[in-house]
């Protein structure tokens, strides 16, 4: 590692959202606020650290689980656009080979998804029944980075809706589990019911979260829960309405209420002190790459700007127990050409992709 070339980050460097540095170097994969002696390669701009997508499957598309090749592709559209550190949100495959490749953006997994048998998409999940969700729990949160996946509500069949999939005593003796292995739980929840009982229950996250109300979003606030909107997948919302409509009117009617006040309930939970991160859905359906767009999302939203390049920088990668700009951090970051802080929009052009130190991109 030591024949590698020292790179001189200069312009603007972002360490914070108000701490503005003039340069920096990386040495070793690390990054040093100190010169080193001898020769560097200089690259010029903005930096920020390695954007972070809270919210991605690699390994995983429509169908389920992928080869390895077509990860590895996924892997690198996402680094191309900036994204460095993914919280993998459940994945059927086996993705731990990435953790040996340097030019792959680093990842922080769920396991596999764990949902209801036949409540969520096919080949996705762990399908299970109530009884054995603590053991499901116990065996993702071993197989993961720290986090476990549940599919906290999906369409019932039978009602023609969405509805919780979990009592509660079961999802509060999975979470306590998690808890205790060390692990933290996220939920995938559109719709409004199921919200209560898993804050109760202790969860750390929720996915999506459009069922956020007024009675629920003063709950997770005082309990400190994250919230990962997805704003580029909730847009498919009417798409997928026009799909179901006819067997199932009254979800496809839910759906569209939640889409319509999806920019409200955001911007409600943001108010109330609620943490809010960026996540792309990127791997199920939507394609790899989007960060850019759900930043911007979120600041139409109504998220003062400089909170929704956070969601994606240094307060995702606190929240996340990551370094960003710190020295001795791996030199992970991203160049841009302007000040991101004025405009996000500059996320969707990155003029360099440094990953351990190194340009890929
Ligand atoms: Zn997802």
């Amino acid at each position: 590692m030591s024949d590698r070339t020292v790179l001189h980050v200069k312009g603007r460097v972002l360490a914070g959202p108000e701490d503005v540095r003039d340069e920096l170097w990386a040495v070793d994969g690390r990054i040093t606020y100190e010169r080193p002696p001898g020769e560097a390669l200089t690259v010029t701009g903005w930096a920020l650290p390695g954007l972070v997508d809270a919210h991605c499957h690699v390994g995983l598309d429509k169908h389920g689980p992928v080869p390895d090749e077509v990860s590895e592709k996924q892997a690198l559209t996402d680094r191309d656009a900036g994204t460095l550190l993914i919280r993998d949100a459940g994945s059927p495959s086996d993705t731990r080979w990435v953790d040996d490749r340097e030019d792959l953006p680093k990842i922080i997994r769920a396991g596999r998804h764990i949902a209801r048998t036949r409540r969520y998409i096919r080949n996705y999940a762990h399908e299970i029944e109530p009884g054995d969700l603590v053991a499901y729990v116990a065996q993702e949160a071993r197989r993961g980075d720290g986090w476990v996946k549940l599919v906290g509500d999906w369409i019932d069949r039978d009602e023609g809706d969405l509805t919780a999939c979990w009592p509660r005593g079961e999802v509060e003796a999975a979470i306590a589990e998690a808890h205790r292995l060390g692990a933290r739980v996220t939920a995938h929840c559109f719709a409004e019911d199921s919200l209560r009982d898993l804050v109760e229950a202790g969860i750390d996250c929720i996915e999506h979260a459009t069922g956020l109300t007024e009675d629920t979003i003063p709950l997770f606030a005082e309990r400190g829960v994250a919230i990962v909107p997805t704003l580029v997948n909730i847009a498919t919302f009417p798409h997928m309405a026009d799909g179901g409509e006819a067997k199932f009117p009254d979800w496809a009617a839910h759906m569209r209420r939640l889409y319509e006040r999806r920019y409200d309930t955001v911007r409600s939970a943001y108010d109330a002190g609620i943490p809010v991160f960026v996540g792309t859905d990127a791997g199920g359906s939507l394609a790899h790459g989007l960060v850019a767009a759900e930043v911007a999302e979120l600041v139409k939203a109504g998220i003062p700007p400089v909170d929704a390049l956070s969601a994606t920088a240094w307060g995702a990668r606190t929240w996340l127990g990551r370094p960003a700009l710190e020295e001795g951090a791996p030199a992970d970051l991203v160049i841009y050409d302007q000040d991101p802080r004025a405009d996000v929009r500059v996320l969707a052009a990155p003029s360099r992709i440094v990953l351990n130190g190194r340009v890929v991109g």
